[in-house]
């Protein structure tokens, strides 16, 4: 179903920019994980931390980690992974409208339809992971 109103064109503009998603610590555990590192030595090569925020680094313009696509995938951040699905797009059409402007991945562009789609799909996730 997900495909009836999205798939990634891996275009990578949601890599690219001068900030990237902010990680959870979630996030920095599979990071380590990934990388066989000790959390010091993953922050300080791939990482930057300003405050409580910690984001991957920018090079070039871009994520990091980003390389004609994510060369993290299976470790990519959660913010990664739900992009562009996100549910404030259930409740926000102006939302909606900014997402589809930056992702050729968007299928639908019936603010309605799309609406529709998605509240399916994130409560067929939500049984699945009840289940
Ligand atoms: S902007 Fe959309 S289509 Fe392009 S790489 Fe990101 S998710 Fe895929
Ligand atoms: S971690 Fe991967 S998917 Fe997320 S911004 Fe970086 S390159 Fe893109």
């Amino acid at each position: 179903m997900e495909k009836e109103i999205f798939q990634c064109r891996r275009c990578g503009h949601c890599c690219h920019g001068e900030t990237t998603v902010s990680l959870t610590p979630e996030d920095l555990a599979r990071m380590v994980a990934h990388f066989k590192m000790s959390e010091e030595e993953v922050i300080q090569k791939y990482l930057r931390v300003t405050g409580k925020v910690i984001q991957m680094q920018i090079e070039n313009g871009h994520c990091i980690f980003y390389n004609d696509g994510c060369t993290i995938h299976p470790a990519r951040p959660w913010r990664c992974r739900q992009w562009p699905l996100h549910p404030s797009i259930l409740t926000d059409q102006a939302n909606f409208s900014a997402i589809k402007d930056s992702c050729p991945g968007i299928r639908l562009s019936d603010y309605g339809r799309f609406q529709r789609k998605l509240a399916e799909l994130i409560e067929r996730h939500k049984k699945q992971a009840g289940s």
